[in-house]
């Protein structure tokens, strides 16, 4: 890359200092994923820079869903996202981890806070704790249940675990500091009761821990060294640093907060997704017009482009949002040179050469990609009949235009000069059909100089060719009136998805696996979708145009 960073990062920097000074020795890092919707692109950018820690120092990398919160959790969450992760590349062997197998630790540690007078049984209606806890401006109110002692604590979150209250009848509250300028120091709930089953510990309890809790102790239980989160944690931190220097854990995690990656015009919330799924707006979270993991991977995207996406942004401690044409470059980028570059005709119009005998073919060679030789040659059948793009005849070309018109010579990409002759019209006025004739000396790589065209257009031979459905993608949202309506409600660009069902691909396209990627010659980048496409009954998607007024960003 040009512009290599060379300095570290911040995180780099606070790791660095750790192991200098000894207080770390294995590097341990974590994803901690709550399975309660699909991974996007936000999500790679935590998992990558996870791993890519864990990586870069020989430590290690932990998987752990933080299944804390039965209400909203679902085992396709669970299954779908570890999919995502390993098509990333991220490895975390046999480690992976659930949240839920700690519950029983969980408990234990609670028992140890109240046995410490560090937390209580709390009696307050919801409403009532939300009143007591003050503002920003003003202090808490202590509890009227702050004083209890250690055993009736003991027996009354005792009964709580046994099912003796209701849902929200008690909680258990740490005991730090009402008047906390920081309202999450307020006496923080860290267990309610709620009964419910959860998908994996089923109907084993019917209380749970709140998040600011269990996520330190999940970090300290797997010996996680670095922490790693997003910036609305920041305030939570030091909850976190209270819980396992309470809980006297030996080698206390540390939380490190970075800034989450937001792409600009692009829909990335759970909830706006949940409802374009379920309304049916997009086909499922995988639509390729999303930018859930899944969704990319479908549209054609490659863990490649994504790490080398993550890496350009690079880690930061204040939110600014990414443009998606960023996305875009880095997928060009990476297939520029890997993938072959074929003839596709979406819009086809028949190319009749006059003077080409009836019924012979020959087999011209053509270079699959010609910046990367490696990737070989392969023949394509040439005939009499041909489709091209209805864009490249025009019967009144303005200037400037060195396609076809008629009277006009021009080069048939890896074959021969055609000049256009006439052409037919349907009753409705519509050219149907392109009528030229070629000269034989002018086939590609024969060295012919004897004149020269300005314009080079592909085609495919008509007899030969495979008919594909191709699928064309702008933004789910129209970016001029911007993402969001006033009621909050995402205005949606009507254009997002064109299928073009009459396409025309090569014959070397006929067993294009699902996941396929190709470059369509002057068209862009195209992927076999994963769903709909199979041998014989093609349907491509448009990963990205080829061109791009985008310019990378010069690095800070
Ligand atoms: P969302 O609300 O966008 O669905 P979340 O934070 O609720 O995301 P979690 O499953 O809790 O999703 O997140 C798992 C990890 O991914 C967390 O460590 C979180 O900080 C990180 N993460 C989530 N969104 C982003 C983002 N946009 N950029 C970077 N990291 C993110
Ligand atoms: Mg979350």
């Amino acid at each position: 890359m040009e512009n290599e960073v060379v300095s570290r990062n911040f995180i780099e920097q606070i790791i660095d200092k750790d192991i200098a000074e000894g207080h770390v020795k294995t590097v341990r890092t974590r994803f901690p994923p709550e399975p309660n919707g699909y991974l996007h692109i936000g999500h790679a950018k935590s998992i990558l820079l996870n791993y890519g820690l864990a990586q870069q120092y020989g430590g290690q990398f932990n998987m752990r869903f933080d299944d804390t919160n039965p209400t909203k959790e679902k085992v396709e969450f669970v299954e779908s996202i570890k999919e995502d992760i390993k098509w990333l590349g991220a490895d975390w062997e046999d480690r992976l981890y659930f949240a839920s197998d700690y519950f029983g630790q969980m408990y234990e540690a609670a028992v140890k806070l109240i046995k410490k007078d560090k937390a209580y049984v709390c009696d307050l209606s919801p409403e009532e704790i939300r009143e007591y806890r003050g503002s920003l401006t003003e202090p808490g109110k202590e509890s009227p249940y702050r004083n209890r002692s250690v055993e009736e604590n003991l027996e009354l979150f005792t009964a709580m675990r046994d099912g003796k209250y209701k849902d929200g009848e008690k909680v258990l509250r740490a005991k730090i500091d009402m008047a906390s300028p920081n309202i999450n120091m307020r006496d923080p709930i860290i267990y309610r009761v709620a009964h419910m089953t959860h998908h994996n510990t089923k109907d084993t309890w019917c209380i749970y821990p709140m998040y600011d809790f269990a996520h330190p102790i999940e970090d300290a239980i797997e010996g996680i060294t670095h922490s790693i989160c997003t910036l609305e944690f920041e305030d939570h931190r030091p909850l976190y640093d209270w819980v396992v220097r309470e809980l006297e854990y030996e080698n206390p995690p540390k939380q490190i907060e970075f800034a989450k990656l937001y792409l600009t015009n692009v829909v990335t919330g759970k909830r706006y997704i949940k409802k374009l799924v379920e309304e049916g707006i997009v086909d499922g979270w995988d639509d390729p017009r999303l930018v859930s993991i899944a969704a990319l991977r479908r549209r054609g995207f490659t863990p490649e482009s994504i790490k080398m996406f993550v890496e350009l942004c690079g880690v930061s401690k204040s939110n600014s949002s990414v443009d998606y044409a960023m996305l875009e470059y880095c997928i060009r980028e990476d297939l520029k040179l890997k993938r072959p570059r074929m003839m596709a005709v979406l819009d086809p119009i028949k190319l009749i050469i006059d003077n080409y005998p009836q019924g012979e073919v020959e087999y011209l060679d053509a270079d699959n990609n010609l910046e990367n030789e490696a990737l070989g040659k392969r023949q394509i059948p040439f005939c009499r009949e041909l489709y091209i793009e209805r864009e490249d005849f025009m019967e009144e070309p303005p200037r400037k235009y060195f396609r076809l018109f008629p009277g006009n010579e021009v080069r048939l990409m890896h074959a021969y000069f055609v000049k256009c002759e006439s052409f037919v019209k349907d009753e409705s006025g519509k050219v149907i059909e392109v009528h030229c004739t070629y000269d034989p000396e002018t086939k590609a790589g024969s060295g012919f100089t004897g004149r020269k065209v300005k314009g080079t257009i592909h085609w495919v031979p008509a007899p030969f060719a495979q008919q594909a459905e191709v699928r064309l993608y702008e933004n789910i949202v129209d970016e001029e009136l911007g993402v969001y309506n006033e009621d909050g409600s995402l205005n949606l660009n009507p254009n997002s998805l064109t299928v073009l069902k009459e396409c025309y691909v090569e014959p070397a396209l006929k067993e294009a696996q699902p996941y396929d990627s190709y470059q369509f010659v002057r068209q862009g980048f195209f992927c076999a979708d994963a769903r709909d496409s199979k041998p014989g009954q093609l349907v491509f998607n448009r990963i990205v145009s080829l061109k791009s007024s985008y310019k990378l960003p010069t690095q800070p």
